[in-house]
């Protein structure tokens, strides 16, 4: 590996050093307890004075530069990052640069792998801070905004191609229309209530099919899906004797299951079920059928789940027997095949 030489080189150099590494990761390497991270920033307790106030130690995410509020030692360290690595880890200069270059993974001397490094991060930094632009704010989640929305539904969900919905159906699961996030990206408008059948939050979908693919849905801002399984509040009525719910991966898989009629259909809204959807299930059910995605997420969601979940609760996965599909794929027709499994309420 060419060594810098110029004095002008080695300060580039070193500044894409600090750029590329992450600062939650060097924190944590350096023993520091985070208490909070955002976009621009980490929070911790500062260790360098042992301090016990969470969020006196801050580190900015692009500089790496830090401060430490409580006893400014900073002042006595150095603010730069170079400066924090030699005083906790007792390094020489060129020692705490190679420690950075270690940690981060990429040769910074190498032009066009740092270019590619940077196209990456600024990348996921840019989607990143229109997930934060973009959320659906929580405010709209009232039952009379759910009503408004529910006059201007397109018929996006209708179309074959978009699952082939009946409009009996999408009223029956509420769905509405007309929300048109900050990028006038106009989306269909799904509701989302709890066990109890409270409004909790909406996933919203891109009609015009303009919004990129980390974009078709968009959830209200701190809605928490760890509670809340989507359609308990009306599954839970069709469990049967057996008390059986049917778990899938996406909202419109459990409509398509409804119309198929398996009406004890909820949906994680992810591949993976959490805990609190966990724990969800074992208040409701005394038997589940897992019956997620037909891809690896999926594949991985129902062996976590299974692991998770044994001894639990009687757990009965059905893997999906067409690659990169899900239940919402298939005709009515073809649910023929799982009549085996699944009881028809
Ligand atoms: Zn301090």
């Amino acid at each position: 590996m060419p060594q810098p030489n110029s004095k002008e080189e080695q300060r580039v150099h070193l500044n894409r050093l600090k750029e590329a590494v992450d600062a939650d990761q060097l924190l944590t390497l350096l023993g520091f307890d985070i208490s909070r991270s955002n976009s621009t920033e980490v929070r911790a307790a500062c260790k360098l004075h042992g301090g016990t106030n969470k969020s006196s130690f801050r580190m900015n995410k692009e500089t790496k530069n830090w401060v430490c509020f409580s006893q400014s030692c900073q002042e006595k360290i150095g603010y730069d990052v170079i400066s924090l690595i030699r005083h906790v880890l007792n390094l020489s200069f060129p020692d705490a640069v190679k420690y950075l270059e270690n940690i981060t993974g990429i040769n910074v001397n190498d032009e066009a792998a740092y270019l590619e490094y940077k196209r990456e991060k600024d990348r996921r930094n840019f989607i990143q801070h229109r997930q934060d632009n973009r959320q659906v704010p929580m405010s709209l989640v009232t039952e009379d905004y759910l009503k408004s929305f529910r006059k201007f539904r397109s018929n996006f969900f209708e179309q074959e191609k978009n699952g082939g919905f009946s409009a009996e159906v999408l009223d029956e699961f509420e769905i509405g229309g007309g929300y048109v996030d900050k990028y006038g990206f106009q989306r269909d408008v799904i509701p989302i209530r709890d066990d109890g059948a409270v409004l909790r939050a909406y996933s919203c979908r891109d009609i015009t099919g303009a919004a990129d693919e980390d974009f078709k849905y968009l959830l209200t801002k701190h809605f928490d899906k760890n509670k809340v399984l989507y359609n308990l509040h009306r599954a839970k009525n069709y469990m049967g004797n057996s008390r059986t719910l049917i778990v899938v991966e996406g909202f419109k898989s459990v409509w398509k299951m409804y119309m198929a009629g398996y009406k004890n259909v909820v949906s994680c809204m992810g591949s993976k079920i959490t805990e609190g959807q966990q724990a969800l299930l074992y208040k409701h059910a005394f038997k589940i059928i897992l019956f997620l995605d037909g891809d690896a997420a999926g594949l991985k969601g129902t062996l976590k789940a299974l692991k998770e979940m044994k001894n639990k609760i009687k757990i009965v996965p059905v893997f999906f027997p067409y690659k990169d599909k899900d239940p919402a794929d298939l005709k009515i027709l073809e649910f023929i095949e799982f009549d085996n499994i699944f009881r028809r309420a």
